[in-house]
């Protein structure tokens, strides 16, 4: 197609690919320093139960405060995070974070009702039998219970390398980790398999969350998410609640939690904190 648009054409889209391609690695560079600079930063939704209104827990969501471009969302350099498998290591750096964020609200807000944090992780994370030992080693250092941290996964890791992922979550979960199928809906259906790996929480993705303003189709996929997670013993938590009707139409279909910019944006530590410290009454 270039050829046959001419020359000059053919030019241009080579050196918009190096363009590309250079930028990358400039991103892969900067990651490699952001990690040991300590740059990345977590930003805590809150998740509350939809029945009660009350506080669940946060889901920790990275951000990076890059040294020329500012305040980066994940969008700005995931994928090259994971193409380069830099994500790992993010990944790590993140719980960390997490780990010491508990450790301080328990000391500081004196958190006495069974708060969870989910951290996100990659995929590719669940086919290296050393991830077991590593997130351990984490939660060890930090003095935590294992049960306050949930690992959040995209439905994808259920599904490649099945029988290595599977045995390495098997493993986590079994050391008291709490695991999340993140995103359910948006990859291919793993319905047939859902069952077999060990996940207490099911989220269900934005998307479809989004068909319930006006779309009767929308109300009967997420009630359908929503029946098979409760069949398969799971809880369930709907992402991306923008409206009021969502909600109402979330409460109706019996899902437990939820998170979205209705109730609030992700929040940095220092607002999170206050949010809990409203919720949580101090007990010296
Ligand atoms: P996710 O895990 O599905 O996280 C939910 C995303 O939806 C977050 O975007 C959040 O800010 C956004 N969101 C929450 N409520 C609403 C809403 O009501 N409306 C809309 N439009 N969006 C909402 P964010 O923070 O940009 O993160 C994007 C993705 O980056 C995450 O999607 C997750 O897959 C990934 N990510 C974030 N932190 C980490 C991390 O530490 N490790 C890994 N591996 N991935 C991460
Ligand atoms: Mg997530
Ligand atoms: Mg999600
Ligand atoms: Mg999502």
């Amino acid at each position: 197609q270039a050829k046959q648009a001419g020359k000059g054409c053919y030019t241009i889209l080579t050196s918009q690919m190096q363009f590309q391609a250079l930028e990358r690695m400039q991103i892969e560079v900067e990651l490699q320093e952001a990690l040991e600079r300590e740059e990345f930063c977590l930003y805590y939704q809150p998740i509350f139960s939809l029945k009660t209104e009350e506080l669940v827990g946060f889901e920790a969501l990275v951000r990076w405060q890059h040294p020329k471009k500012g305040f980066l969302q994940p969008s700005a350099f995931i994928t090259v995070a994971e193409e380069t498998g830099l994500i790992e290591a993010i990944d790590f750096q993140s719980l960390k974070i997490a780990c010491q964020q508990i450790e301080e609200w328990k000391n500081t807000v004196k958190v006495n009702f069974p708060l969870v944090v989910n951290v996100n992780f990659s995929a590719r994370q669940f086919h290296k039998q050393e991830v077991v030992e590593q997130i351990k080693e984490i939660y060890c250092q930090a003095k935590l219970d294992p049960g306050v941290i949930k690992i959040e996964i995209t439905e994808t890791a259920f599904l490649e390398a099945i029988s290595t992922a599977k045995h390495i979550l098997e493993q986590i979960h079994s050391d008291g980790i709490q695991i999340c199928v993140d995103d359910f809906g948006t990859g291919y259906s793993s319905l047939s398999r859902l069952h077999t790996f060990p996940a207490e929480t099911l989220k269900i993705d934005r998307s479809f969350i989004n068909l319930l303003d006006d779309k009767v189709e929308g109300i009967t996929i997420v009630s359908t998410i929503i029946s098979l997670a409760h069949n398969l013993g799971m809880d369930v938590v709907a992402e991306g609640i923008e409206t009021k009707k969502q909600l109402e139409k979330l409460k109706e279909l019996g899902c437990e939690f939820g998170q979205g910019f209705l109730f609030s944006q992700p929040l940095p530590s220092k607002e999170a904190t206050e949010l809990l410290a409203k919720y949580v009454p101090i007990r010296i």
